[in-house]
């Protein structure tokens, strides 16, 4: 039985070839593509430089494979909506999170300012309405409390101890920010959200403005891969049935009003940002990072989006596709 899978894990190889070679060939081939168009609706997010590019996985046990700028910082904007998720249901309890945020699919915006006419809860925690419902959920008797308790939770994920909300990018935030001004307060008439949501929207800023890499972005995705263990520093960061519910919201909604096509072409969980940021998770597997900050207008990065489609594809990656077939990531 062994020397079966061993023979086929070498055709997988050569047919694949190493992962390392593999990441540099996907790179070159889309260094190119200049579609899409950075995002300029935070005026401070307009500044990053459209041409970066990074590539990084993360093995579920812990080998790192990286390519191009997987070192510079961005924001995390909604790739931080996951996580705080996460910490919402440990911290409460199924019950207490569903009763305030559904875990409905929109097909709408991110930004969209809609509720459920009937529960009058957000749709779901992956769009803006959701996720600011969720951080509302941070507990903390004061607002820097608040903050702390979710950076802490989040770098559980990663293997940095930097990690820290980038002032420019919140200022930018806050001052443009109606939409989701809007929103809270609309959620807040129908009692949604405590009366403490003023606080609670600066929170949600000041997440979203959480500086990472997409090496950080990798590792925090294979934490997810591996069950909510840190592959690289070998912590739980959360508990695998916390892990199980995050993942299930994210298949279905994590890509803005392109999660259908997403789940039906890349076939994995997966969370954006407008930032140009993308991680998707491969689990028991891989975590996928990707930044390329021009963006699709469905708020994907375009190159990020084709990164994954392309190590779905040759991988073998998509959920639901046949994994009658050796263990993928082997690294060499
Ligand atoms: N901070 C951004 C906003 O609330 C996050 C958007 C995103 O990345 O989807 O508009």
């Amino acid at each position: 039985m062994d020397n079966i899978l061993a023979a086929r894990a070498n055709e997988v190889k050569k047919e694949t070839g190493a992962l390392a070679d593999v990441l540099q060939e996907i790179y070159q081939q889309l260094l190119p593509v200049k579609t899409g168009k950075v995002a300029d609706y935070i005026p401070e997010l307009s500044k990053a430089n459209p041409d970066g590019f990074g590539i990084c996985v993360v093995t579920a046990d812990g080998q790192v494979f990286e390519v191009g700028d997987t070192a510079q910082r961005f924001t995390i904007q909604s790739a931080s909506k996951p996580f705080v998720y996460g910490l919402a249901l440990e911290t409460w309890g199924r019950e207490h999170v569903l009763a305030r945020v559904g875990v409905e699919p929109t097909g709408d915006s991110f930004n969209a300012i809609v509720l459920d006419e009937e529960s009058r809860r957000p749709y779901n925690p992956m769009v803006n309405a959701g996720a600011i419902a969720v951080t509302d959920m941070i507990p903390g008797n004061t607002s820097t409390e608040r903050l702390h308790r979710l950076i802490d939770y989040l770098k559980g994920f990663t293997d940095s101890e930097d990690l820290f909300v980038d002032m420019p990018t919140f200022t930018s935030e806050r001052t443009t920010g109606h939409r989701n001004r809007a929103v809270v307060h609309l959620m807040r008439g129908f009692g949604m959200v405590s009366e403490r949501f003023e606080e609670s929207l600066d929170l949600y800023f000041q997440q979203c403005s959480l500086l990472v890499s997409c090496r950080d972005l990798a590792v925090m995705a294979a934490t997810l891969a591996n069950s909510g263990v840190n592959p690289i520093t070998h912590r739980r960061a959360a508990w695998s049935y916390t892990v199980r519910d995050v993942l299930s919201v994210m298949y279905t909604c994590g890509m803005y009003d392109s999660a259908g096509e997403w789940a039906f072409w890349v076939g994995l969980p997966a969370k954006s940002g407008v930032s140009g940021c993308i991680f998707a998770v491969a689990p028991g597997q891989a975590g996928i990072a990707i930044y390329s900050p021009r963006i699709d207008a469905h708020g994907n990065s375009v190159r990020g989006v084709r990164v994954c489609e392309e190590l779905s594809r040759r991988y073998n990656l998509h959920l639901f596709a046949d994994h009658d077939r050796p263990p993928l990531f082997t690294g060499s």
